[in-house]
């Protein structure tokens, strides 16, 4: 398992997500797109109630949407705030950020297949 996440340098940025400006993006961004955008490519809308599968999310806690920076910032503080943002549900997150983590690279396809991160080996 990576430690990524609990590292010092997580620890200067995680202030970041209680800033107003941040807050303020996130919102707006959430009530543009409230949608799950993984969720969405497989048929289901997921307004963050559902599980992977489309049945009800059954934990209360998991109930929300993530905004999500789909460059990971990694402490740069202008992708922060200036990078492109996501919808995910909270599963998704878990699936996106754990594999970027331990690969250090994204999965994610494109809709012909091919690896939309420039950081996969398939690009680089
Ligand atoms: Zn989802």
């Amino acid at each position: 398992m990576a430690d990524y996440g609990r590292s010092q340098e997580a620890q200067a940025y995680r202030k970041w997500y209680k800033t107003a400006r941040w807050r303020r993006r996130r919102a707006d961004h959430l009530a543009e797109n409230p949608l799950c955008v993984m969720c969405s490519k497989v048929g289901i809308l997921n307004d963050g109630s559902k599980k992977l599968d489309g049945s009800p999310q059954p934990h209360k806690r998991r109930r929300f949407l993530v905004c999500d920076h789909i460059q990971p910032h990694r402490g740069d503080e202008y992708l922060f705030y200036f990078g492109d943002v996501q919808t995910l549900c909270p599963d998704h997150h878990d699936i996106v950020k754990q594999r970027e983590e331990q690969r250090g690279y994204s999965s994610e396809v494109d809709e012909s297949g091919w690896p939309v991160d420039p950081n996969h080996p398939a690009n680089r």
